[in-house]
């Protein structure tokens, strides 16, 4: 069965160069409806341009499909809303969001000024709840969605210099995990991709011949997937060059101390056993861990 598109709308933030674009040339050229949203700005942020969207939305329609240029700063909440209307009051609907749009402001903790911060947080976190919480009405009231947040692997395992961009690509996974359960009963679903790609947010990073093997079209199969009717839902895929994985949170299977035994000493003295990954597994969901401690208690005294 091939994945198809037709009928359906999709936002695509960020579509006007890099992994954004591609993807939006993927959903239009499976049949998609495509809104092609971007501000125009540099890789830090600054400058503003609706030439890049345009570009796309001419690409999209010289191979026969329908699409149409927003420039709203995903930030902005009033923007995003403008948007999402502009799609629904001429599409009737919107049934997928890529929340792609981002920017970097690197400099070490020490030196990085709290303004920066905030502002790579904005545009990657209060940027894709601002996308989704627009879409969720209509795909609420529709009974069907396909949110995808884009995460990193700076966010998911680290990178020297990025600490705003590391804490607002890892919120991108409690995001996820809560949208996923409370869309579930409409029909949304909510994934996170965590790619790595050739494009000018890494074009000093990288050396050429990696380049050329991490396009960001090696990349859209997986966020096809992720966005398709047979999607999975809280899934962090990895992606880049052809390469897919799943990215998963454990807990160990931990200790109990009894009372008289808990203290930090004994904590101190138990390490090793705490983050023994023998056993470890992925708990369903927050009252999971709540559980889990409760009943290893109760087991500890004896108690039912
Ligand atoms: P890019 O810099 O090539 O493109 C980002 C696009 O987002 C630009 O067109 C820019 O104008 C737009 N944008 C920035 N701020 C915006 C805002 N406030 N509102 C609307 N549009 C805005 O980046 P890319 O490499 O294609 O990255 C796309 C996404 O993937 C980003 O979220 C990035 O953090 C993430 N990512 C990229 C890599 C990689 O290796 N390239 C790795 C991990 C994660």
């Amino acid at each position: 069965m091939s994945i198809r598109f037709d009928g359906r709308v999709a936002i695509v933030t960020g579509a006007g160069v890099g992994l954004g674009r591609s993807h939006a040339l993927g959903l239009a050229a499976r049949g998609a409806k495509v809104v092609v949203n971007d501000l125009g700005v540099g890789r830090d942020g600054a400058g503003q341009s609706s030439e890049a969207a345009d570009a796309v939305v001419a690409e999209i329609e010289a191979m026969g499909g329908e699409a149409f240029a927003h420039g709203a700063d995903v930030s902005d909440e009033a923007a995003v809303e403008d948007m999402v209307a502009q799609a629904v009051d001429r599409w009737g609907r919107v049934d997928i969001a890529v929340n792609n749009a981002g920017i970097l402001l690197d400099k070490t903790f020490g030196k990085m000024e709290m303004r920066a911060f905030a502002k790579v947080v904005d545009v990657h976190l209060i940027g894709s709840a601002n996308v989704a919480h627009a879409c969720w009405p209509h795909m609420r009231a529709q009974k069907y969605g396909r949110i995808v947040l884009t995460s990193s692997a700076s966010g998911l395992y680290g990178n020297f210099g990025q600490s705003n961009y590391g804490a607002a690509k890892a919120a991108m996974l409690g995001l996820m995990n809560v949208l996923h359960m409370e869309g579930a009963r409409d029909g949304i679903r909510v994934n996170t991709l965590a790619p790595t790609a050739a494009t000018r947010m890494t074009a000093d990073l990288l050396p050429e011949a990696a380049q050329e093997l991490l396009a960001p079209e090696t990349i859209t199969p997986g966020l096809l997937v992720l966005v398709s009717e047979d999607a999975p839902s809280q899934m962090i895929m990895g992606a880049g060059a052809g390469s897919y994985a799943e990215t998963r949170i454990y807990e160990t299977r931990g200790i109990t101390l009894m009372d008289e035994d808990n203290t930090p000493e004994a904590v101190a003295a138990r390490l090793n056993d705490i983050r023994d990954p023998q056993d470890q597994e992925q708990l369903g969901d927050a009252f999971g861990q709540t559980r889990k401690y409760a009943l290893s208690a109760a087991k500890a005294r004896g108690l039912k």
